[in-house]
């Protein structure tokens, strides 16, 4: 099966890899010579434009930066250029209105379409453990599903159009607030002489249970290893963290959410990449504690 692959990043250049091990027929393109040069050292077969790459595609797979790239994208070279039976599938984290949007336009011209967004970095997409929140119609989702499947653990039907998106704004938004909670709870048990180890294992036992404390513990040296115990490097860049952060704030305010705590942490996490932190891993705003 040919499937065209946009967007080999960080991210969409392990999935593309792990499409061509699966013994798909990868037709990649990327505006950066260097990630053309790497899909080709996978085994993808590269092209100048992601017209060519469409062309012929049964399947069109995409993972970008950022939703105007996606729009643009989408309108000019593959809605009309892929063949109208492929299915496009989105992986780029998006907001829910342009994904829907984007996926009017495909299916006035016939095709399916499936919103995809991931959970998991840039390890969980070289080693094919992503998690996989797929918005669309059942059919859509049916043919999208074994090239997910290809690329991940987890290929989770969450329901309409645009409820990949929505999953995923949600739960990195949880994310961000749990995050700085626990950040504030291991620095304030500290400062008042408990040690922080001994915080943990009572803790991550107890009601304060949660995932970055649990999996992802921000303090070195305690708990799990984490980001936190190579000083902040690698995981999931704060960067990414405010681009999730800001679309789940538009998105509440359009859906009229309240949303007191993560607006919060929002600002929060706007101030810390305002300090020059657009790379650190998002534990390290437990720094800000200290
Ligand atoms: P990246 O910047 O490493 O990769 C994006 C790629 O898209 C680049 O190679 C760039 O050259 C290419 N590109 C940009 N415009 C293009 C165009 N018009 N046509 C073709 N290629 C184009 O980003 P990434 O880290 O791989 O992230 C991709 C998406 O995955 C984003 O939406 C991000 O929010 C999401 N995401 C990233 C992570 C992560 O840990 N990096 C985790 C979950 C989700």
């Amino acid at each position: 099966m040919k499937i065209a692959f946009i967007g080999l990043g960080n991210m969409g250049g392990g999935m593309a890899a792990n499409l061509v091990k699966a013994g798909y027929e990868v037709r990649a393109f990327d505006l950066s010579e260097e990630a053309l040069i790497a899909a080709k050292d996978a085994g993808c077969e590269t092209f100048d434009t992601a017209r060519e790459a469409c062309a012929e595609a049964e399947a069109v797979v995409s993972m970008l930066p950022s939703s105007g790239i996606v729009k643009a994208v989408y309108t000019k070279d593959v809605i009309g250029h892929a063949p109208h039976t492929a299915v496009l599938i989105d992986c780029s984290t998006i907001d829910v209105a342009t994904a829907r949007e984007v996926a009017d336009a495909a299916h006035a011209e016939g095709y399916k379409m499936v919103d995809a967004p991931v959970s998991g970095g840039i390890a969980a997409a070289a080693g094919g453990t992503l998690t996989f929140m797929v918005g669309g119609e059942h059919h859509a989702f049916d043919a999208a599903q074994p090239i997910l499947a290809a690329m991940g653990k987890a290929v989770i039907h969450a329901g309409h159009i645009g409820a990949g998106q929505t999953a995923k704004i949600c739960n990195n938004m949880l994310l961000a607030i749990t995050m700085i909670g626990t950040s504030e709870a291991m620095t304030m048990a500290e400062k008042l002489g408990l040690d922080p180890q001994k915080f943990y294992e009572i803790s991550s036992q107890s009601s304060g249970y949660n995932w970055s404390l649990n999996a992802y513990t921000p303090m070195p040296g305690v708990g799990v290893e984490s980001p936190a115990d190579k000083d902040y490097a690698g995981g999931f860049a704060t960067a990414l963290m405010v681009k999730d952060l800001r679309l789940a704030m538009e998105a509440a305010e359009g859906a009229g959410a309240a949303v007191p705590l993560a607006s919060r942490a929002a600002a929060l996490y706007e101030d810390y990449l305002g300090a020059g932190n657009e790379a650190v891993d998002f534990s390290g705003i437990i720094k800000t504690y200290s």
